[in-house]
């Protein structure tokens, strides 16, 4: 198991934001977390980190507890945090460099291996920008390749495409897949349905700090049916589903033009398991 949590729990003065939280994520796998504003996840992952201290439960790293061995479950974990935290004034090679040495990496290392990440994030034209030149998108894969620097079993994301135009979020993705298909094990957060539904093997919806559905996209998707129909009425929407489509269609011709069919999706799940959308 490359991230092993037993009861998590994470008290704010004011909220308890983890809430006796039990996962376990195997090697190698794409976990996405999905939840509402407040349901808990960056604090999950700011703990997974080592950047913030749990109240109680236990938390492993590929099997290094993070309490005991912080030095060595961090070594283990690579963050691209959700605010960009790169230094600006620095290049970007200057930014990869200096993470290699936070790491203690030996220079000829870190920078043979910052070299070939600028290359996997297709940013080597831009080694000697400073970061503050950069887009939005250019920065968010800068953060990627600094995450990945290190070597890590793990990449922790908190929404790592968050405010990227589809086609730049479509890039990140690319690479987050990369990543993952060379063996690194991903934690992510996302508010973009279609961002889980996409990249991840697995996703858990977080509500209130408890987890309240976990599996493959596809199989949490199924136990709505497959098939929704959306009406709108004078008092909004409300939307249907169905096993099959004919079931479906035929309800669809009830509702004239006022109703759609269209497949099930994660937010339909996310929604009726929560009452709250995603977003
Ligand atoms: P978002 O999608 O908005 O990032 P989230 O699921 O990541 O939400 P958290 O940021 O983990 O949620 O917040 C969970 C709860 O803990 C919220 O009620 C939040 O207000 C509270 N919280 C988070 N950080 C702190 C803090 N440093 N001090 C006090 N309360 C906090």
């Amino acid at each position: 198991m490359i991230v092993q949590i037993d009861c998590l729990v994470k008290n704010y003065p004011d909220v308890r934001a983890v809430d006796g939280l039990d996962l376990e994520i195997p090697d190698g796998q794409l976990f996405a977390f999905l939840g509402p504003n407040g349901a808990g996840k960056t604090t999950t992952i700011r703990i997974l980190a080592g950047l913030t201290r749990m109240t109680s439960g236990a938390v492993r790293i590929g099997g290094v507890d993070i309490e005991r061995h912080p030095r060595a479950a961090k070594r283990l974990c690579g963050l691209a945090a959700q605010q960009i935290n790169l230094d600006g004034e620095l290049t970007v090679l200057e930014n990869l460099d200096f993470h290699g040495r936070l790491f203690a990496i030996p220079r000829p290392r870190r920078l043979a291996r910052a070299e070939e990440l600028l290359d996997y994030v297709e940013l080597g034209g831009r080694r000697d920008s400073l970061v503050k030149t950069l887009s939005g998108g250019l920065k968010r894969r800068l953060m990627l390749a600094r995450a990945l620097l290190h070597e890590p079993r793990l990449l922790i994301l908190d929404e790592p495409t968050v405010g990227l135009d589809p086609a730049i979020r479509r890039k990140v993705w690319g690479l987050i897949k990369k990543a993952n298909a060379d063996g690194v094990g991903v934690f992510m957060t996302t508010h973009y349905i279609e961002e889980a539904e996409f990249l991840a093997d697995r996703v858990a919806f977080m509500h209130q700090g408890r987890l309240v559905a976990d599996g493959p996209p596809t199989a949490i998707m199924k136990r709505l049916g497959g098939w929704a129909v959306d009406r709108y009425g004078p008092t909004g929407m409300t939307t249907e589903y169905y096993a099959d489509r004919a079931a479906a269609a035929e309800r669809l011709e009830l509702g004239g033009a006022a109703a759609t069919l269209r497949r099930v999706n994660l937010e339909d799940a996310f929604l009726a398991l929560t009452g709250k959308r995603v977003q």
